[in-house]
C-alpha cells in the first residue's frame, strides 16, 4: 500500500509529494542511474507502514563503477583544485541544503520516523557542517620542521610536511540519523580532498539520493561523490572489499564495525568507526532536579533511543533516587507520541518491526522480574512500529538491560550510596562501550573529577549529547576508531607526508 495525504498527520508540502513520485537512482560518475541488475526496493514510512518509493538496489557491479569514478575523479579534476575552490563548493552545497530544509526534513521524518523538530534541527546543521569544513579545507597545511643530522652534515637542507588526502574513501552509514551521518562523513572527507562512495542504510534510502542532486547541483566535478543504496552484506561487503578504496569510514553496530576491521586487514585499507554505545548517565544528590528530571528523559528516549549516545545505564543516588524516578515517570507520559510529522510529536516510530520486536524482547524479559517496569513497557497496538518509553528501575549490573545496547526508548536504572567517586566511575565504566555520559550535580568539583573518571570519548555536565561541528565525537574502548566532527574529523582523512630536501 502506497502512502496517500489522508494517511498523514499534516500536509506534506508540493515540493516532497514531487519527489516522492519520482526516481530514487543511484549517482556513479555524475549521473543518476538505475542498478546495474535492475535491483529495485521500496522504502516505507515506519509510522504508517505504508509505501513511500521505490529506490534502485545496487550491488557489487555498481559499487565497481562507483569506485572507478571516484578514482578517476581524485586524479583527475578533484585533485587539481585548489583549496579555495573546494571550499567554495561545499559553501555552495550548504547553501542548498539551507534552502532545501523543508524538503529533506519531511523526506527525512517520512523515511526514518524522527519528529519533525528533530529533522529540522539537523537540517540546519548539515548545512553548518559544510560551512565548518569550508572553513578547514582553507587551513589545511603542513609544519617545517628540522631535516635530520645526517642531511645537514652535508650543507643546507629543508624538511617539512605536507598534508594530503586519503584517496577514495568507501563511507558506510546506518538508519538513524541518515542525513545528518552522509553530511557528516561528505563534509570532512571533500574537504580534505578525497573522492567519495557513500552507501546508505538499506532502511532509509531517500535522503542521500535528494543530496546527491545537491551536490551535482552544486557543481562538484563527475565522480567526487557517488551514492549507491544496497545492502549491507553485497554493496557494503563490497565497498569494504574494492581494491581502489584507500580507506572505510564506518557508523553502525560494533558486529558490523568488527566484521569491516577484519575485512580491511587483507590490504590494509585505512579504517575510522563510529559504533555502538551504552551511556552512564549519573545523578549526584545535589543536581538541580528541575532540569535534571527532564535532562535524563531525554538523554535516553531522543530519537526513541535509537541513537549511539543514548544514556541508557542510569546511575541515580540513593537520595534522589524515587524523586528522579516519579519526576521522569511524569515526564515521560507527558511526551507524545505519534507521526513524527506532527508538530508536538516526541516519540515517534522505531525504524522497522524487527527493531520493535528486539526492542519488545528486552523489555518483556526485565519484566519477568526482579527489576521493575516504573512505566511505559508495552508496544502500542495500531500500524507503525510504536514503543512507549520505558523505565526499568532497580536493575543490576547483570541484566541484558544493562549490558546490550537496545537502541530503543529503554532506560535502565541503578542505586548508587555514598560519595566514593572511584566506586561510582568503577560501575560507569562497568561497559564493552565509552561513546558518551553526563554527569548532573552542581559541584563543580564532583563534576570535573568524575568526568576524569568515566573512560568515553565524549561527556558532558548537566546535559547530554552536547554534539557538534566543532565538537570531536567518537568512542573509547568497542565503541569505534577515531573522532568525527572538529579538526579531527578531517584529520581522518588526510595523509601526512615529509619531505627533507638537501639544498
Ligand atoms: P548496522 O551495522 O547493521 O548497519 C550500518 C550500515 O552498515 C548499513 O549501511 C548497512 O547496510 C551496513 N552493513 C551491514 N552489514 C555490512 C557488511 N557486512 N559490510 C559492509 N557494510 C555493512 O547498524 P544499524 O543497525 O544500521 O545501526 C545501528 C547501530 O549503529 C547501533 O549499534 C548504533 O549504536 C550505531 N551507531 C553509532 C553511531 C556513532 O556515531 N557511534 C551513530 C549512529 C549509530
Amino acid at each position: 500500500m502506497t502512502l496517500t495525504p489522508s494517511d498523514l498527520p499534516v500536509e506534506l508540502s508540493a515540493a516532497t509529494w514531487g519527489v516522492l513520485r519520482g526516481d530514487f537512482p543511484l549517482l556513479i560518475d555524475g549521473r543518476f542511474v538505475p542498478a546495474a541488475s535492475g535491483a529495485a526496493q521500496t522504502a516505507h514510512d515506519p509510522a504508517t507502514g505504508k509505501g513511500l518509493a521505490t529506490f534502485a538496489m545496487g550491488d557489487a557491479a555498481d559499487i565497481d563503477l562507483a569506485a572507478r569514478a571516484a578514482a578517476k575523479a581524485f586524479a583527475g579534476p578533484w585533485s587539481r583544485l585548489s583549496h579555495f575552490e573546494r571550499a567554495r563548493l561545499l559553501r555552495k552545497l550548504a547553501d542548498l541544503l539551507e534552502a532545501n530544509a523543508q524538503l529533506l526534513g519531511e523526506l527525512e521524518v517520512l523515511d526514518n520516523g524522527m519528529p519533525i523538530w528533530l529533522a529540522g534541527m539537523t537540517a540546519r546543521n548539515n548545512a553548518e557542517l559544510f560551512h565548518y569544513y569550508a572553513g578547514w579545507a582553507e587551513r589545511i597545511e603542513g609544519t617545517t620542521t628540522t631535516p635530520p643530522a645526517h642531511v645537514l652534515a652535508a650543507g643546507e637542507a629543508l624538511t617539512y610536511t605536507l598534508r594530503e588526502p586519503v584517496g577514495v574513501v568507501g563511507q558506510i552509514v546506518p538508519w538513524n540519523v541518515p542525513l545528518a551521518m552522509a553530511c557528516l562523513k561528505l563534509a570532512p572527507a571533500l574537504a580534505a580532498g578525497c573522492t567519495v562512495v557513500l552507501k546508505p542504510a538499506e532502511e532509509t534510502p531517500l535522503t542521500a539520493v535528494v543530496l546527491g542532486r545537491l551536490i551535482m547541483e552544486a557543481g562538484f566535478p563527475e565522480g567526487v561523490v557517488n551514492i549507491v543504496n544496497g545492502d549491507g552484506a553485497t554493496a557494503g561487503a563490497a565497498l569494504v572489499k574494492h581494491p581502489l578504496v584507500s580507506k572505510i569510514s564506518f557508523t553502525g553496530s560494533t558486529e558490523v564495525g568488527k566484521l569491516i576491521v577484519r575485512e580491511c586487514a587483507d590490504d590494509l585499507k585505512k579504517v575510522s568507526l563510529e559504533l555502538g554505545g551504552k551511556s552512564p548517565v549519573i545523578v549526584f544528590p545535589d543536581a538541580d532536579m528541575e532540569k535534571t528530571v527532564p535532562g535524563v528523559a531525554m538523554a535516553t528516549f531522543f530519537l526513541q533511543g535509537q541513537n549511539c549516545m543514548a544514556g541508557t545505564r542510569i546511575f541515580a543516588h540513593a537520595d534522589i533516587y524515587d524523586e528522579l524516578l516519579e519526576g521522569m515517570a511524569a515526564f515521560t507520559s507527558s511526551m507524545k507520541i505519534g507521526h513524527g510529522l506532527s508538530p508536538d510529536t516526541m516519540i515517534g516510530p522505531l525504524i522497522s518491526a524487527t527493531q520493535k520486536a528486539r526492542v519488545m524482547d528486552f523489555v518483556d524479559e526485565a519484566k519477568a522480574g526482579p527489576a521493575r517496569i516504573v512505566t511505559g513497557g508495552n508496544a502500542l497496538d495500531v500500524p507503525g512500529h510504536f514503543v512507549e518509553p520505558t523505565i526499568i528501575a532497580d536493575t543490576t549490573p547483570d541484566m541484558r538491560v544493562v549490558r546490550e545496547e537496545i537502541f530503543g526508548p529503554v532506560m535502565a536504572v541503578q542505586r548508587f550510596e555514598g560519595d566514593d567517586l572511584d566506586a561510582i566511575a568503577a560501575r560507569a565504566n562497568d561497559s564493552d562501550f565509552g561513546l558518551s555520559g553526563s554527569v548532573w550535580t552542581q559541584n563543580l568539583s564532583t563534576a570535573h573529577r568524575m568526568v576524569a573518571r568515566v573512560r568515553s570519548g565524549h561527556i558532558s555536565v548537566n546535559t547530554h549529547g552536547a554534539v557538534g561541528s566543532n565538537i570531536p565525537f567518537g568512542g573509547f574502548k568497542q565503541s569505534g576508531w577515531g573522532r568525527e566532527f572538529g579538526r579531527e574529523g578531517m584529520d581522518l582523512y588526510l595523509e601526512t607526508k615529509a619531505v627533507t630536501i638537501a639544498l
